[in-house]
């Protein structure tokens, strides 16, 4: 940029997302308003932490103040409250890029949810963590001046905003490198002017900051003893909190309030978290990890690009965001810091990919999450609830990406299932092996759009007829992820939709007998297979009696490796040409339209009704008809002739 364009302050627009946002945080009435102080702790924090691994390339950059620190100072008169650090500063196009425009991915989802209740938003905005925009919650004007590290004093610049149409840009000399924020207060704001207010907030959420965070000690009262002197000290700066970074506290000194509000801090998430874990690891390598679930899933966890992984720092310098060489893909949600003692420090995201020793904390650390889930699982099983109601779906990806543990996996999964009643999936695959019968080899499963269409499937009646418990599938992506999942704790998955199935093991001993005498079918049966059959000729591949049904007259089958609806629709959404397979149609030999169809000579009626049965086939299997009104001509026809 040319010398003579900065020598001018300018006016610019902001983003339009970043106008939104930044209107909503003007007018939000949302309660928690010290949380602005969390945030721009928090950018300080941040800064510093980006500035100490820049300088571990180029050193001069600590010019001659390698002490990282946060100042905090207020003023009561004047009503402003600042935080400054000489942290890695910002130049003005990043000024620009960073306060005038919002990057975050999940944005235009966050806006887009708005309500314009107040009490409704307010949530989200907790949800979504509002970041630098959240001063103006308790601020009528802003003032940023900045000086990005390495740059000359005279590349300083301000940033003030006052409203939500634009920010002014002035060059400024600034001696101290790093960034100052000031807030001019809302006059009915005027409290946060204030030590005790001040001191109380940043002790509440800086404890678990690893830089020192200072005000200005308070003098004394004067006492009897020193109220005739007259020496004036120079004001003393000192810390407020600790200053170590959290998880290289041991365990039992840290409090749960401290390890929560650290989860805040690394995942701009201000609900609290479900649980978290951290552990220290020695030996073959050293590592410390403190990784934690959230309790609420980001409005991007099925963005492709969103951001995801863990913070990494080596040797407790900050390296990287989102280092997600360290989790599986279908862990996304997990959130937290990993402080290795091996890896170098100059490591790039291109290297850490192909370092074996990030292979195998990743495997460590997988495990670790899904004890985690177990534990919470076994614990408490409302916070686990809420767990699957969030996460369950990234979950189910595990088994596709993740083959050694699968079943560990699997083991965290919960069902729907045709035994239980409960609105939300409460069966786990142990659960169910549990109450199998006694004869039972498989683990049944039926998948659908919907559980009310799954529990009034065809598909279950014979299931309901002997008590054998089924599992009702209805995620999107159950079907796919079924395809990973062929077995657990030894026994196979059945599709009772796919396939031939015979319950005649599991229901009636070593009825021998009885099953060859049912494979044959009778030579009535016979013939109207073969009408039927006829009929239908181009469309099912076969047709043949069915143990499937007790109630409805017939239902589609597909063999047991052909792709079912669910993925077909899946598959035809991506715009994927999906192979025709045909199904197989099973009667219902008992069922009065079959008898019917049995009974009749008359070509046309047989025809008409052979079509009924077919269609209705095809409705209870989620499928479209060819020729609805056709179907609704014959209904017609069949009632009221
Ligand atoms: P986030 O911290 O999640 O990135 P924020 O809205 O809090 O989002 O901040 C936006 C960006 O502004 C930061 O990513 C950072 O680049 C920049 N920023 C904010 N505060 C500072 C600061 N004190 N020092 C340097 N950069 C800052
Ligand atoms: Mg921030």
């Amino acid at each position: 940029m040319s010398n003579k364009k900065k020598a001018k302050a300018q006016t610019l627009g902001f983003q339009t997302e970043a106008k939104q946002l930044l209107h909503l945080m003007i007018h939000s009435l949302y309660s928690n308003k010290e949380i602005f102080l969390r945030e721009l702790i928090s950018n300080a924090s941040d800064a510093a932490d980006k500035l100490r691994f820049e300088s571990l390339n180029d050193p001069s950059l600590l010019e001659s103040d390698p002490e990282l620190k946060i100042r905090i100072s207020f003023d009561e008169k004047e009503k402003t409250v600042t935080i400054s650090d000489n942290g890695i500063g910002m130049s003005e196009s990043e000024v620009i890029e960073n306060l005038g425009t919002i990057a975050r991915s999940g944005t235009s989802e966050f806006l887009k949810n708005l309500t314009g209740d107040q009490k409704q938003d307010s949530q989200l905005i907790g949800q979504f963590g509002v970041g630098f925009y959240s001063s103006f919650i308790v601020a009528k004007k802003v003032v940023v001046e900045t000086r990005r590290a390495g740059l000359d004093s005279s590349e300083g610049i301000k940033w003030t905003c006052e409203g939500e149409a634009d920010y002014q840009l002035e060059p400024i000399k600034k001696e101290d490198r790093g960034t100052s924020v000031t807030m001019f207060l809302k006059s009915e704001e005027n409290e946060f002017a204030s030590e005790w207010r001040l001191r109380s907030i940043v002790k509440k959420y800086s404890d678990h900051i690893s830089i020192p965070v200072q005000m200005l000690k308070q003098e004394p009262p004067p006492t009897d003893e020193n109220k005739d002197e007259t020496v004036i000290s120079e004001p003393e700066w000192s810390a407020i909190n600790d200053a170590q970074a959290l998880w290289t506290k041991p365990r039992n000194k840290i409090k749960d309030e401290e390890y929560k509000e650290f989860y805040r801090h690394v995942s701009s998430d201000f609900t609290d978290p479900l649980s978290w874990s951290h552990n220290k690891v020695e030996g073959k390598q050293d590592y410390t990890s403190l990784i934690y679930i959230p309790s609420m899933a980001p409005m991007d966890l099925y963005h492709r690009d969103a951001s995801r992984g863990i913070k990494l720092y080596i040797k407790r310098t900050f390296i990287m965001d989102d280092a997600e060489q360290f989790l599986p893909m279908y862990l996304r949600f997990v959130k937290g810091v990993l402080d290795s003692a091996d890896l170098p420090l100059n490591i790039s995201r291109e290297i850490l990919q192909k370092t074996p020793m990030v292979e195998s904390i990743k495997s460590a650390l997988t495990k670790r999450v899904l004890d985690m889930l177990s534990k919470l699982a076994k614990k408490d099983q409302e916070k686990y609830a809420t767990f699957w109601s969030q996460f369950g779906t990234v979950l189910k990806e595990g088994p596709s990406e993740d083959h050694t543990n699968k079943e560990k996996i699997a083991k965290l999964f919960l069902f729907s299932s045709s035994s239980m009643n409960d609105e939300k999936p409460t069966v786990t695959l142990e659960g169910y092996v549990s109450r199998m019968k006694e004869k039972q080899k498989k683990i049944y499963y039926v998948t659908g759009d919907s559980i009310s269409s799954l529990r009034n499937s065809p598909y279950l009646e014979a299931f309901k007829k002997h008590n054998i418990e089924v599992l009702l599938m209805h995620d999107r992506i159950d079907e796919w992820m079924m395809g990973y999942l062929t077995e657990f704790d030894g026994k196979h998955f059945q599709d009772i939709a796919k396939g031939e199935l015979d319950l005649d093991e599991i229901t009636d001993g070593s009825g021998e007998e009885k099953k060859t005498a049912k494979k044959k079918d009778s030579k009535s049966d016979e013939k109207v297979i073969s009408k039927i059959g006829d009929i239908l000729d181009n469309r099912v591949s076969g047709v043949r009696t069915t143990s499937r049904l007790t109630h409805s007259p017939a239902c589609l089958v597909i063999g047991e490796h052909d792709m079912g609806e669910q993925m077909r629709k899946i598959m035809e959404a991506a715009g994927q040409s999906v192979p025709e397979t045909k199904p197989t149609l099973e009667i219902n030999v008992k069922h009065p339209l079959v008898k019917k169809i049995k009974g009749s000579d008359e070509n046309k009626e047989v025809k008409m009704l052979t079509q009924l049965l077919f269609d209705q086939a095809l409705l209870s299997a989620g499928r479209p008809l060819d020729d609805p009104a056709n179907f609704v001509k014959g209904i017609n026809k069949l009632m009221f002739s």
